[in-house]
Parts: C-alpha cells; structure tokens; sequence
C-alpha cells in the first residue's frame, strides 16, 4: 500500500470530509429546491401571463437547469475528493506531482490541482467549453 506523501492528519481528514459533506447537503437541498420550482413554476390560480412573462418563466426554468446541472457537477466533484482521500492522492496535483496547498484546500476541498496547473489547464481548454464546466 503506497502512503500519502502529503501530511493529512486524521483531525484534518475528519474536518475535510466534514466539510465535503456539508457542502453535498446544502448542494442536494438547492437540486430538490429548484426542482419543486421547475415542476410547478406558477399557482395554478394565475391566469395566463403575456409573451414577456411567458418569456421570463422560460428564461427562469432555463438559468434553473443550468444551476441543477452545475451542482450535480459539483457533487461529482466531492465524490472524487473523497476517493482522493481515501486512496491518500489527495492534495497532490496530478499535473505537476506537487502538493496542492493548504491554503487553496481550505478555499476549495475539490481543487484537484494546484494554482498554477489550474490556470495552464483552464487557458488551454477553449472558452466555450470553460463557461459550461466551470
Ligand atoms: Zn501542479
């Protein structure tokens, strides 16, 4: 069994996946809130709006999809950071084989590389692609 190179301390692991599983309820309850909207959007009881507030609610349910699918992004990202730690990669950016940082982990437990392969990678992906994984 290969060891962690990186010194994650059990105190530290406990308060990681604390924090992870913080952030994957708030994430959960946000999905199933927007959800509930998009099912029923409007009270039944309104009577049909004109074309601008038909346009608003599509708008609305649109910018509601997309919040939906950028938390389920996210949750995948704290299931990752699990594995990571439990494999004992985690904190190591697998780009430059460095430890990430403690300072970039406590700002984000699902960095999964350090500031400067994070900004290499992002500047080689094409933008369009950025907007929508970001
Ligand atoms: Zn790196």
């Amino acid at each position: 069994m290969a060891k962690s190179t990186l010194p994650l301390t059990d105190p530290l692991r406990e308060r990681l996946l604390a924090a992870l599983a913080r952030r994957e309820d708030e994430l959960r309850a946000q999905i199933a809130e927007l959800r509930e909207a998009l099912e029923c959007p409007t009270p039944a009881s309104e009577p049909p709006g004109d074309d601008a507030d038909l346009a608003f609610a599509r708008t609305r349910a649109e910018i509601d999809r997309d919040l939906i699918d950028r938390y389920l992004i996210e949750i995948g990202e704290i299931e990752q950071a699990r594995g990571r730690i439990a494999d004992g990669t985690f904190g190591i950016c697998p780009d430059c084989g460095n430890e990430i940082g403690r300072e970039r982990i406590k700002a984000n437990p699902v960095a999964r590389r350090c500031t400067d392969c994070q900004t290499l990678h992002e500047r080689r992906r094409p933008r369009a692609l950025q907007a929508l994984t970001r």
